[in-house]
């Protein structure tokens, strides 16, 4: 029999409870699902790719079929090296459609087997996003509900420095 295997590419810098709805989603419609963190030079992320799988690997753990890999250059071509063509994004508002349309129809172009599948969160998580995470941590606020416990750890750990830093600016004053 066919085994179905996905790829869910993404940065997951870190990984929400938005990204684990759609791995979650995945995970029922397909045999195998491999979540793809990017390592990409170009691009400035707040966690590095070792920290980014740990905190994808401990989040995923237990769903079926599951499996967390790195992955540089081409998404296509990490497709074409699974033997893989279904792709998953994720689409939250109308506001992804742009971007997301765009990068189906280059991944169409360049590997014109591949489908990409676009699957819907639950509505609890439509206006989350790594970033926003990110900018209310650094603030200090909680963001359990909003990312699972092994990023909302890292977060802590990430921006705890800076407030540490601030508290001790202020006593020396
Ligand atoms: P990228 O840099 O590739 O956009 P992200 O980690 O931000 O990486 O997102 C990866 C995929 O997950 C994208 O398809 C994005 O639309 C989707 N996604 C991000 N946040 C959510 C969310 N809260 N709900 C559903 N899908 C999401």
């Amino acid at each position: 029999m066919m085994q179905r295997t996905a790829v869910y590419p993404g940065s997951f810098d870190p990984v929400t409870r938005g990204h684990l709805d759609i791995i979650q989603r995945a995970s029922r419609l397909f045999d195998r699902v491999i979540v793809a963190a990017a390592e990409n030079p170009a691009k400035q992320f707040t966690f590095s790719v070792s920290e980014r799988l740990r905190m994808l690997e401990q989040s995923v753990r237990g769903l079926p079929g599951v499996e967390v890999d790195a992955m540089g250059g081409l998404i296509v071509d990490y497709l074409k090296a699974k033997n893989a063509y279904i792709l998953i994004r994720g689409l939250r508002a109308v506001s992804d459609l742009d971007y997301e349309f765009q990068m189906a129809s280059i991944n169409r172009r360049l590997y014109p087997k591949v489908e990409t599948v676009f699957l819907m969160p639950d509505e609890r998580y439509t206006y989350l996003s790594s970033s926003i995470v990110k900018t209310v941590a650094r603030f200090g606020a909680q963001v359990d509900e909003l990312v699972p416990p092994p990023a909302c750890r890292a977060l802590a750990r990430r921006f705890r420095g800076g407030r540490a830093e601030n508290s001790r600016a202020r006593r020396k004053r």
